[in-house]
Parts: C-alpha cells; structure tokens; sequence
C-alpha cells in the first residue's frame, strides 16, 4: 500500500469538504450496499416550525410553551418560536419530565401536561376526528405533537422541517450506483414515509426509539456493509456501529466525533462524492 495515494486522496476531499478520518473507512466504503439516513438535519433542514394548531390554538399553544420552555428538541424550539410570535404568555412549569423519543410531561400552572406522540399517549383517549386529522397533517409529511391537560388531550400542533434542496439529487445518486436506501427515524411511520416519498428514499424504519437505531444498523448489516449518515446526539452509536459513519458537519460533536467521514458543508450530495472518492483512492492503492 502506498500512504501517498491516501494523502493524495484525503487531501482532495478536504478540499472538497469531506474529511475522512482513516484508510479504514476507505476500506469499507468499497462494498458497502445500503446507505441508511437519519431524517431531521440530515436529509431535513432541521429547522422545523409549527404549521397547523387544531384545538382551542391559544390554550393549546399556551399549555405547549409552558412544558416546551426546559426542552432542548428541535420541536420545543419550533414551538417557543411560535409562541413567541404569536405573544403567547408562557406559564411558569415544574417538575419537567422529559420521556426519550415521545415528548415531556411536567406540571402547568398547577395540573398534568403533556406534549409527545402517540406513543406517549398509550393511556389517553384521542377522538376519532383528532386522530384523522394527525394523519392527514403527517401524510403531508408534518410531525404531529398531543397536546394534554388534566388528562384530556386537548388539541395538536403540526411541525414541517423540509427536505434539504439537494437531498433528492443525493439519494438519486447513490441509488443510480446501485445503492439500497433507508432512512431510520424517531419520528411516525406516516411523516417518515411523507419525506422518504419526496426525495426518493427506498425503505422507511420510523417510530425508532434513541436506543434502538444502531440495533437496526445490526439487522440491516446482515444483507451486507452499511453506510449511516447522521446529525443528533442519539445518532452516535449507529454511527460507530455502521460500517461507514457519516457525520453532518453541522452535527453535535458527539455525532462528528463518532463518524469516519465528516461532511463539512451539510449537503448530502457529498456523501455520493465520498463513496465515488473512496473507490477511487482504494484502487489506487490497491
Ligand atoms: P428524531 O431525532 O429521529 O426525529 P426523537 O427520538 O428525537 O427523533 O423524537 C421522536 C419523536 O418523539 C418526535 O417526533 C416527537 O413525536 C416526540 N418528541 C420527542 N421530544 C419531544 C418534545 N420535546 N416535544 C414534543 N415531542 C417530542
Ligand atoms: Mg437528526
């Protein structure tokens, strides 16, 4: 082998913006067959904002803010945005109890709130016409949140976060080299197949619980070498458990840290340009 050829070849792609950790990953990058993708701020924006309120919208948002306000999640910041524009007054919460990959719970004003999905709700009654109406809203691709006080769901918030603009050409792509594509999210099945629909993407994995993901990286390696491209702090351990871990640049350093390649500029079109870089510079070697 000759280091020179993998200088030469990571030195390009630094330019590029690509930056590979190691002549590993080149290694792998060879016979991968599946390329996996988080959704939010990876094939998304990751700047979502709430479209839709359905139930008394003040009350709904007013109850939402309150619990959003100590949430981290790029839904509760959507949420406060809104809240902030429509001058909503927030109400003071306590005992803030936040449930991974279904939403927060704490105490509003002095009652039980909640905001999360439908997994949060196992116990709470939703009505027919709100249910239909979340799965309307998702299959044009919005996240849906409950909104609940006092036991009673009192209404909904609908969130879009659009695909990035070059996240079609990307998988079309990877695709047109004969690569199956998946995306695994935490997100609901409907909104999840919305968004693989509107760029192209094979296979959905949604409803996936923070721990779960590199579990299915797991399963899906059985069919051959996987590629995971990722943003989020839950996305680490896929990152570290695929083959080939791509980190957006623009990810939480847990996510960079964890990935092989890093994409410094976000665009998911260079994850087609890293695969293409990486043969070349292997063979070169080779
Ligand atoms: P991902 O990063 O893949 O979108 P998460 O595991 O962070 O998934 O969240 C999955 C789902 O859990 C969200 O789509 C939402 O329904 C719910 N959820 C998580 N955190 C919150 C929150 N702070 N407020 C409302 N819903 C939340
Ligand atoms: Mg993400």
């Amino acid at each position: 082998a000759t280091p020179t050829a993998l200088m030469v070849g990571t030195g390009r792609s630094a330019k590029m913006g690509i930056l590979i950790k190691n002549g590993e990953v080149l290694e792998a990058v060879n016979d991968v067959t599946t390329v996996v993708f988080d959704k939010t701020g990876t094939i998304t924006v990751g700047q979502p904002a709430v479209t839709d309120i359905i139930g008394d919208a003040t009350q709904v948002l007013t109850v939402a803010a309150g619990l959003e306000e100590a949430s981290e999640h790029p839904l509760a910041t959507a949420i406060m945005t809104k809240a902030k524009t429509d001058e909503i007054t927030v109400p003071a919460a306590s005992d803030f109890k936040a449930i991974e990959g279904k939403g927060v719970e704490a105490s509003v004003d002095g009652q039980t709130a909640f905001v999360g999905n439908d997994k949060l709700l196992a116990d709470y009654q939703i009505s027919a016409d709100l249910k239909q109406r979340a799965q309307q809203l998702q299959d044009e691709a919005k996240t849906v949140v409950y909104v609940g006080l006092s036991a009673q769901v009192i209404g909904l918030i609908a969130i879009q976060d659009a695909p990035k603009p070059t996240s079609k050409e990307a998988i079309a792509a990877l695709k047109s080299r004969g690569l199956k594509t998946v995306m695994l999210t935490g997100d609901n099945q409907r909104v999840a197949r919305a968004i693989a629909d509107q760029v192209g993407i094979d296979d959905v994995i949604a409803d996936v619980l923070p721990g779960d993901k590199a579990d299915h990286i797991k399963t899906l390696q059985q069919d051959g070498k996987v590629a995971f491209v990722g943003d989020g702090i839950n996305d680490a351990p896929a990152l570290t458990t695929a083959d080939v871990g791509i980190a957006m640049g623009s990810g939480t350093d847990i996510a960079i840290e964890s990935g092989g390649i890093v994409l410094v500029k976000n665009d998911l079109r260079d994850v087609d340009r890293a695969l293409a870089l990486s043969k070349k510079t292997f063979n070169r070697i080779k």
